[in-house]
């Protein structure tokens, strides 16, 4: 055994430490305790690999961090300005002032999330979405859970569960983060029937999968991918034509979900959640968080008898929404109700913001940065699984740093300088500069960012 073990302190000894004496007036003992033991065993582990015997200062100052990192969470705000609008990584849709005001009022007091008050009796947390999102979509009846993962499990394993599900080969996608087509059919107990080739699927394909032990037709948006060159799906009208002609079910896993027009802000068409009810579709599922533009939310729309089959299911218990994030959901939607969502929602208000207005805000972040930065021009992904291939026109700050001290890591230590800041401020690398994408970050953000950048430009003077 190494002798540097011998040098290891006990336990009291380092509790008996002025510094963590000291720490025991703010934190409970138990704690303390606890994260001595911790230290002491890392302690032991590193001896045990053939290092020096850590002093007692060391291991006092270890529980001291730990302590710190414990009680600052490391879940905290940061500045998206890579260009992607729906970034996952970032948490998708940032929400409306009068979502975060309604998310606020329920989560400080009680609210009647399943009370009626007209009766006095217990309600259903159901009722106050759901005329909402029937007069949006012009569906009978409407859902919410989770998310929209476990809705589209929520339906299959209610509807389609020991029976057989057709979806087009070139449907039967991953969406990123685990979500993929065929598993979740898995784990619902439905039976995946695939069709078609990865280019091409016919009527005729699904016809000729159609058994007794059909259940459902399934529409799947392929959102982060776009098949080019010789390709043909099956639209979601035929699709709904061939499962009325046949008594099956007709589901349309929208992803994003969209209410808007999006070509009207000169981008791709993206289906729409009326479009796909009106197109008779029997239950329409898609996400509170992409291109809604609200909190984390599956959302269900569709007939009436359907959707109260899934409400009765269990899963839908399992996958039940929270009365802070079903707040926040209703306050979104009310923006589209009142027809104010591109100035209302900030997802919307990014996509809509013109070019000059992006011009000019660039140029005060690159003069922020005075000589290591230059403006260009660029493109904003919408991201969230939503218009893959489908861009908006940008500018971009560009930072190289200075020529004459260009280093093959400069993007890179660049990146992390930014993210250091009070509040991070994310960018994008590509080759050895760093973007930074105004459309993604709001203007009510650029006070922070410009304080970033000058932090930024005074450290790289001095470095
Ligand atoms: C994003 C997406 C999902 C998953 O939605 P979450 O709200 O992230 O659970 C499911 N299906 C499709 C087609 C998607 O694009």
């Amino acid at each position: 055994m190494s002798s540097e073990f011998r040098y290891l302190p006990s336990v009291d000894r380092v509790l008996s430490d002025g510094r963590i004496k000291q720490l025991e007036e703010t934190y409970p003992f138990t704690l303390l305790v606890n994260l001595v033991r911790q230290c002491l065993e890392g302690a032991r582990l590193s001896i045990a690999a053939g290092n020096p015997c850590p002093s007692l200062n060391e291991i006092v100052d270890s529980v001291s961090a730990q302590i710190c990192a414990l009680e600052n969470p490391s879940l905290r705000p940061v500045i998206n300005a890579t260009g992607v609008l729906l970034h996952t990584n970032m948490g998708r849709a940032p929400l409306s002032k009068e979502s975060i005001v309604a998310m606020n009022a329920v989560a400080k007091d009680y609210c009647n999330l399943e009370y009626d008050l007209n009766r006095g009796t217990r309600g259903s947390r159901h009722i106050h979405i759901e005329p909402v999102l029937c007069q949006l979509t012009g569906a009978e009846a409407a859902l919410v859970v989770n998310n929209n993962a476990s809705a589209v499990l929520l339906g299959l394993t209610a509807l389609a569960k020991r029976r057989e599900v057709i979806v087009s080969r070139g449907q039967a996608v991953e969406i990123g983060g685990g979500f993929r087509i065929p598993d979740i059919m898995r784990q619902s107990g439905a039976k995946l029937i695939e069709v078609g080739t990865t280019n091409c699927t016919y009527t005729a394909d699904y016809e000729q999968a159609i058994s007794p032990r059909t259940a459902v037709l399934m529409h799947v948006h392929s959102s982060n991918f776009r098949l080019m060159g010789f390709t043909h799906e099956v639209t979601l009208e035929e699709l709904v034509v061939l499962s009325k002609r046949n008594n099956l079910l007709a589901f349309d896993d929208l992803g994003s979900g969209c209410f808007l027009d999006t070509t009207t802000f000169k981008l791709e068409p993206e289906p729409m959640v009326q479009q796909s009810i009106a197109t008779g579709t029997g239950l329409v599922f898609f996400s509170g968080d992409k291109l809604v533009g609200g909190p984390q939310a599956g959302i269900i729309v569709g007939e009436k008898q359907l959707v109260d089959k899934l409400k009765k299911h269990p899963l839908a218990r399992a996958a039940r929404i929270d009365k802070i994030r079903l707040a926040g959901l209703i306050a979104t939607l009310i923006h589209y109700l009142k027809d104010e969502a591109v100035i209302k929602i900030p997802i919307w208000r990014m996509i809509s913001t013109p070019l000059e207005e992006i011009d000019q805000r660039a140029r005060l972040w690159a003069q922020a940065l005075s000589g290591l930065a230059q403006v260009t021009e660029g493109e904003t992904m919408i991201g969230g699984g939503s218009l893959p291939g489908s861009t908006l026109p940008t500018r971009l700050v560009t930072i190289s740093g200075e020529s004459e001290r260009k280093d093959r890591n400069m993007a890179q230590t660049l990146s992390r300088r930014l993210q250091c800041q009070e509040i991070p401020v994310i960018g994008r690398i590509s080759g050895n500069v760093l973007l930074l994408d105004p459309r993604s970050v709001l203007p009510e953000e650029d006070e922070a960012v410009l304080h970033a950048l000058w932090n930024l430009a005074a450290g790289w003077k001095r470095s």
